[in-house]
Order: structure tokens, then C-alpha cells, then sequence
């Protein structure tokens, strides 16, 4: 925040302000601790001098392309400096290593041109604009020039622009690494043409995004010797699996069923499809089409993307026999059978999509029926076939419409990899991580909890690295930094996942005992949390919960978190499709073995995800990582539109605001000599006279002006938050 001591009265100043975050005003008048001043728009406020933070006058006219060169390294600053380059289409900046990217919602036609790769190849970072290529230029060379791993994290919220930044890296990764002359599909085609694949069956339309990943993606090129492009892994975290049976308003279903819909005409005859209106899984949506997206084009392309990818033709078509079957299953209705308790299919309609289904899945449709009504039990005594009412059987509809999808998906990622084919020679690799962002909803369940807490890794994972780049500057410039102290958010981790007695651990042994509910869950973690910091217990709820985030608090809802965390097949719905005699369905099931089905009956999605969190982290870990923030400049998806209290939000939760308040816990300013003797000189006019030392002369005008704490560095004069404040104020009484 402000300096109170360095702002007196005709001080240019940032106040906060409801509507625009910060907006700026001269000071008035000063009466004790309040300051009144008279902002730009015309208006006389009054505001507490530690409220306040003093603006930097010196910044060019369109902004610094990194914001550690602003002389106040503080929210306003950085905010202003973002929101002037956004008005001229410079949507990168610099944050010292990191790339800060806002989403421009238009094409800025030079993006993707090869001739600006060709300009960014070899480029030292700082010489051409702040631009993604720069970064995957500068990973490059890392790797083949140090030998070793490096990474690259994409991250911020929904529609900020990650997925788009994430193919931009890769273009350029294949620009430099590709086979140029190499005749049919290369590694390197197959890599890009594997989004385009992945986002038919991943993606979908949101409120917040018309082209939502709704899984995180971690990418890993490797090179071989000669730094060329030799394989390729992708993995993927966490499909939302609820979206293939229910949608809100405004949203769509998974991008692959419109475009099946509007498949050639033998296809739809096929497959008995036609309008998406007509089917329950898409139509609790007002919403079937998307603005600019022809499907019928989507679907000829995704065919051939898939092609590239070594997905034969065989393949396809049964692929898109599973999503059409998925469709006709949606819309089987049940009615309340003769007996109690029981159900039956509702009607003709519903009998025709049971028949449509079984046969697109290549089962017996008695067999269908059975596994979606009923359920068998086994008691000591006898084995029973138990009936489920027309609930449980829609429940049970729903549930196999989701694990066929999330198996196919699944089967998606491991097809592509197995035909990318993975260089086990290769030493180095690039990865490019494309994940979720930090989420805060009205309303949050199980997955924003993964969400956060996958944000909360790779937060501290950015913590960690920033203050460690922090002190290799120190170290470099022969500083002494052994005071610098550093927080971290281990205790958010620790509640989460700490083993035992983590949240996830609790949720486990509440999915292991039959008799737990929610609100025996919750209650567990009230009492277990009842003095942690980072946990609350909401009023006027026996269900919620609340973390205290580094981003900020979350409510969360728990009622599904059970059900949503136990993840075995029901035992009925997995026997039916590995009997089916479509080889590709009954791959997607093989067989259980006896030994996994004890073991996978208590597996959890939480601990798996835990684990598979744990592995990117060991893999991040090994190696060098590069940091690209994306950010939202407003929700209304559209150009130009820059809303700040929007983009300060996201600041603060994307770490950028974090990284700076590391810097400000050392030395935030770090000034080349020259610099700074250009900028003080009027502070020890004397010095002028004679030929003299940059280095001395900084020292005598920071003797002058009586500071202590600051460093001089080997070619930069280091200095603690407020003294570049200080310093201005001096120079302008001189
Ligand atoms: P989600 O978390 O929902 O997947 P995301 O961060 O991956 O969101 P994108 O899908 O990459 O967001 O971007 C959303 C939309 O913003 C794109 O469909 C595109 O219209 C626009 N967009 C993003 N980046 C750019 C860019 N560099 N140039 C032009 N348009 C862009
Ligand atoms: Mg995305």
C-alpha cells in the first residue's frame, strides 16, 4: 500500500475506487491521517493516507513492456500500465519473467504469422516486443543450450485466453523444433492436429467461454539430440463429467454431439439423429449453436484432424456410434412399474431409443434395460435381482452415460499419444500446461475444490520460483538477502491434502463407510479444523464449508462431494458393455480382475487426483519453468473493453499481485547505475563536474539523502519498498 510519509499536499496519488479499482487525484489538503483529493473525473474524495499509493509521473505515455522497470511496483501501477498497452493492442507485458497476456477477443491480425516467428527466433527477451513467442523462444534455447527440461505454465481463469496462448506456444515450438522437409504426417502435424481433436470432445460452450476446456492438459515435446521434435505426451486431468447429462441454460453439451448432428446425411440416417432439439441431453439448453462455428464444417474437420492423428477410419466411425448412442440413451425414460419400487421403460419413444441404443452400442437391449432397472445383490444367503424405481433408474441411465463418455474420452488421449509415439531416447522436453484457473462460484462442489487446490500447487510452485529467481538476482549481484523472509501457503495445503486427517483424507474414509452422509462428513470437518486459520465454519449451514484460499474464500457446497468422489463402475453397467460385440465399446471396458475390483471399489477420484497433481509437480519440479498469466480484461467477451476492478481481481487471485509482494519483501526496486544516477543526479549536482564512477556516484547521492537498508549491487542499485517513493519526493523539493 501508500507511503503516508512521502505524500504531501500537490502529490499525484492512486485512490481506490468502487467502479474503476484505482483511479487518480492530487491531494489537496492533509488533516491528520486523511487525505482529500480531487480525482480526475472531477470529484473531491476523502481517503486514509495508508489507502493511498503515490503514482510514478515518469512512466512513458503507452506503458513499459515490464512492469518491474515501473518505479512503484504496486497494484495501480501495474494496473495502468496494463489497461494503456491493452487501448493499443499491446496485449503482452512482462512481469520480469513472466509473461502477463490479456485477451484481446479479436484476431490482431500480425498474431500468427510466420514471419513474426521468424523474428522472434534467437531474439534476446527485451529486444522485441513481450509476446508468447519470446517465451517459447527462450525455453528453446534454455533447453539446448543448458541441456535441460524446461516448462511452461499457462494459467488464469475461464475465457482468459490459456487454450489459444497454449497453440500459439506449440506453433512456434514446431516452427523451431519441425521436420520442414519431411514428407507425410510428422510428429509435429500430429501434436497440433491433436487439439483440434481434443477440444471436439473436451471442450463446450459456457457462459464464460464459447470454447471452455473442460479438463486441464499437460503437454510434453520431446526433442532428440539435434533439438528436432521426436514425441510427444499428453496428459489430461479431470473431465467434467457431469455436462454430458446436464446442462444450464445458455451452455452446450460437449462440442462433438452438435457436430454429429450436423453430420452428412448417411451418417444421421445411420444413427437416426437429426435435430439436437430432440434430444434430452442437449435440450435443457436454450442454446444449439454458436456464433461464427458452422458444425457441419467442425464435423469434416475434426474427421480430418482426426485422420492426422492416426485415428483410423474404423475408429471414427465407432467413436461416433458411442456419441450417438450416448444421445439416444439420454432420452430412455422410465415409468413406475405394477410392482412397488420398480420401473419400466415409459413408453413406444423411449423403447425406440433402449433399441437405438443397444444397437449403436452393439448389446443386447434386455441386457440394456436390466443394467439401467435394476441392480443385483448379493447376501450371504442368495444372490437377488433388485429393481430400482424410475429415480434410480434415471440415475442409473445418467451415470452410464457418463462413464461411457469420460472412457471414450480417455480413450482419445491414449490413442493420440500411442500414434504420436513417445521418443524414450529423448532427453529434453518442453512441457505446456494449459489448466483450469482459480474458481469462485455462487455455488461450489467437488470440482472447484480439485480446481483450487490444483491452483493452490501451482501457486506455491510459482512462489517458490519467483523468490528463488528473486535471490539469484541477489546472489549474481553479490547481495545480502538472508533476511528476505518468505510465506508460502503450505497450511492451505496441509488442510487439503495432508495425510492423515487432510480434507481429502476425511473424504475418502467418509466414501468408506456405507452410513456416511454429508452432513456427518461436514461435521467431521468442523470439528477437526474447529482452530485452523484456513477453515470456516459458515453460519446458518450444517453442509458448507470454507477454505480460506490464497485467492480469497470459498464456500463450498458438499452434498455431492461423496458421490462425486467414489469412482468405480457399477458392476452391472461394466458386465454389459464388455460383452458387447463391437470390439471398439468392449475395449473401452476390459474385464475386471478380481484382485482390482476390491481395490478400485475404494479408489477415489480425490486421491487419484491428488496423486496424478503430485506427478506434474515432481515433473514440473525437473524442470526450468517459464510463467504466462492470461487474463479476462471483461466478461462480456468482447474487444477493447477493459474493466479494471475485473482485472485487479485476477491479479490478485493469478499470483501476479503475490509475485510482487515477494519482490517488495526484498529489494522491489532494482535500478541499472546509470539509471538511476540519470534520474538522481539533481539529488549531488557536484558530481557532474568530474569524470566519475556510476557506481560511487550512486552511493554519494544515497548517502546524501540518508537512507539505510538498500544494496549496491555489482551494475544495479537495490532498494526496499518506499525509498523510490522517498527518493522522488527529495528530488522534487530539489
Ligand atoms: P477455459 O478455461 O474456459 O478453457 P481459456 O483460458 O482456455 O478458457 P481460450 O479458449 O483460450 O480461453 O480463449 C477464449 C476465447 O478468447 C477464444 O475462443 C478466442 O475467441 C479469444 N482469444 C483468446 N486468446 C486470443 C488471442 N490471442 N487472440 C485472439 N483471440 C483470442
Ligand atoms: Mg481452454
Amino acid at each position: 500500500m501508500g507511503l503516508p510519509t512521502n505524500i504531501a499536499i500537490g502529490s499525484r496519488v492512486w485512490v481506490e475506487d468502487s467502479t474503476v479499482a484505482w483511479i487518480d487525484g492530487e491531494v489537496l489538503n492533509i488533516k491528520n491521517e486523511e487525505a482529500e483529493i480531487e480525482t480526475s473525473n472531477g470529484k473531491t474524495v476523502v481517503a486514509n493516507l495508508s489507502r493511498l499509493c503515490l503514482m510514478d509521473v515518469d512512466v512513458p505515455e503507452d506503458g513499459v513492456d515490464d512492469m518491474t522497470t515501473l518505479s512503484y511496483l504496486d497494484e495501480p501501477g501495474v494496473l495502468h500500465n496494463l489497461a494503456t498497452r491493452f487501448q493499443l493492442n499491446k496485449i503482452y507485458t512482462y512481469t520480469g519473467n513472466v509473461l502477463i497476456a490479456v485477451n484481446p477477443f479479436q484476431r490482431l491480425t500480425s498474431l500468427c504469422d510466420a514471419h513474426l516467428m521468424e523474428r522472434y527466433k534467437g531474439a534476446e527477451l527485451g529486444r522485441m516486443s513481450p509476446h508468447v513467442f519470446a517465451i517459447a523462444d527462450i525455453s528453446y534455447r534454455a533447453m539446448i543450450d543448458e541441456r535441460r527440461s524446461n516448462s511452461i505454465l499457462v494459467s488464469g481463469e475461464s475465457g482468459a485466453g490459456k487454450t489459444e496462448t497454449t497453440k500459439l506456444i506449440m506453433q512456434y515450438l514446431a516452427f523451431l523444433g519441425g521436420h520442414s522437409f519431411a514428407e507425410g504426417r510428422t510428429v509435429e502435424q500430429q501434436i497440433l492436429e491433436s487439439n483440434p481433436v481434443l477440444e471436439a470432445f473436451g471442450n463446450a460452450k459456457t457462459v464464460r467461454n464459447n470454447n471452455s476446456s473442460r479438463f486441464g492438459k499437460f503437454v510434453e515435446i520431446q526433442f532428440d539430440n539435434h533439438g528436432r521434435i521426436s514425441g510427444a505426451a499428453i496428459r489430461t486431468y479431470l473431465l467434467e463429467r457431469s455436462r454430458v447429462c446436464q446442462i444450464s441454460d445458455r451452455e452446450r453439451n460437449y462440442h462433438c454431439f452438435y457436430l454429429l448432428c450436423s453430420a452428412p446425411a448417411e451418417e444421421i440416417e445411420a444413427y437416426k439423429l437429426g435435430d439436437p432439439r430432440s434430444f434430452h441431453y442437449l435440450n435443457q439448453s436454450s442454446c444449439y449453436e454458436l456464433d461464427d462455428v458452422n458444425d457441419a464444417q467442425e464435423y469434416l474437420a475434426t474427421r480430418r484432424a482426426m485422420d492426422v492423428v492416426g485415428i483410423n477410419e474404423n475408429d471414427q466411425e465407432a467413436i461416433f456410434r458411442v456419441v450417438a448412442a450416448i444421445l439416444h440413451l439420454g432420452n430412455i425414460d422410465f415409468a413406475k412399474g405394477e410392482e412397488i419400487d420398480t420401473s419400466v421403460i415409459r413408453d413406444e419413444r423411449s423403447m425406440f431409443h433402449l433399441e437405438m441404443t443397444a444397437r449403436l452400442l452393439m448389446c443386447e437391449s434386455h441386457a440394456l434395460e436390466d443394467a439401467l432397472c435394476k441392480r443385483v445383490m448379493i447376501t450371504p444367503e442368495e444372490i437377488i435381482k433388485r429393481s430400482l424405481d424410475p429415480l434410480g433408474a434415471t440415475i442409473s441411465r445418467d451415470g452410464l452415460a457418463k462413464t461411457i463418455y469420460s472412457r471414450l474420452f480417455d480413450w482419445l488421449v491414449d490413442k493420440i499419444n500411442h500414434s504420436i509415439g513417445q521418443d524414450s531416447n529423448s532427453r529434453f522436453l518442453i512441457g505446456v500446461l494449459d489448466i483450469y484457473g482459480f474458481e469462485s462460484f455462487k455455488s461450489n462442489s467437488f470440482e472447484q475444490f480439485c480446481i483450487n487446490y490444483t491452483n493452490e500447487k501451482l501457486q506455491q510452485h510459482f512462489n517458490q520460483h519467483v523468490f528463488k529467481m528473486e535471490q539469484d538476482e541477489y546472489t549474481k549481484e553479490g547481495i545480502d538477502w538472508s533476511y528476505v523472509n518468505f510465506i508460502d501457503n503450505q497450511d492451505i495445503l496441509d488442510l487439503i491434502e495432508k495425510k492423515p486427517g487432510g480434507i481429502i483424507a476425511l473424504l475418502d474414509e467418509a466414501c468408506m463407510f456405507p452410513r456416511s452422509t454429508h452432513e456427518t462428513f461436514c461435521e467431521k470437518l468442523y470439528q477437526s479444523f474447529k482452530s485452523n486459520k484456513r477453515f470456516i465454519r459458515p453460519k446458518l449451514t450444517r453442509t458448507d464449508f470454507t477454505i480460506v484460499h490464497y485467492a480469497g474464500e470459498v464456500q463450498y457446497q458438499s452434498e455431492q462431494f461423496l458421490d462425486k468422489n467414489k469412482d468405480y463402475i457399477v458392476a452391472e453397467h461394466q458386465d454389459l458393455l464388455t460383452s458387447s460385440k463391437c470390439p471398439f465399446v468392449a475395449s473401452l471396458f476390459p474385464p475386471l480382475v478380481e484382485e482390482t475390483t476390491k481395490t478400485s471399489k475404494f479408489s477415489t477420484l480425490g486421491a487419484r487426483f491428488k496423486l496424478q497433481l503430485q506427478q506434474l509437480m515432481d515433473t514440473l519440479n525437473s524442470t526450468e519453468p517459464h510463467y504466462i498469466r492470461c487474463v479476462k480484461p471483461n466478461d462480456e467477451l468482447k474487444p477493447l473493453l477493459f474493466d479494471n476492478v475485473n482485472v485487479t481481481q485476477q491479479l490478485r487471485s493469478g499470483g501476479v499481485l503475490e509475485a510482487i509482494r515477494i519482490k517488495c519483501a526484498g529489494y522491489p526496486t532494482h535500478k541499472s547505475f546509470h539509471e538511476f544516477v540519470r534520474r538522481f543526479s539533481i539529488l549531488a549536482p557536484q558530481v557532474h563536474e568530474e569524470p566519475y564512477d556510476e557506481k560511487e556516484v550512486c552511493k554519494l547521492i544515497l548517502d546524501r539523502v540518508g537512507l539505510t537498508g538498500f544494496q549496491v549491487g555489482q551494475t544495479k542499485v537495490f532498494l526496499r519498498a518506499g525509498q523510490m517513493a522517498e527518493l522522488d519526493s527529495r528530488r522534487a523539493e530539489a
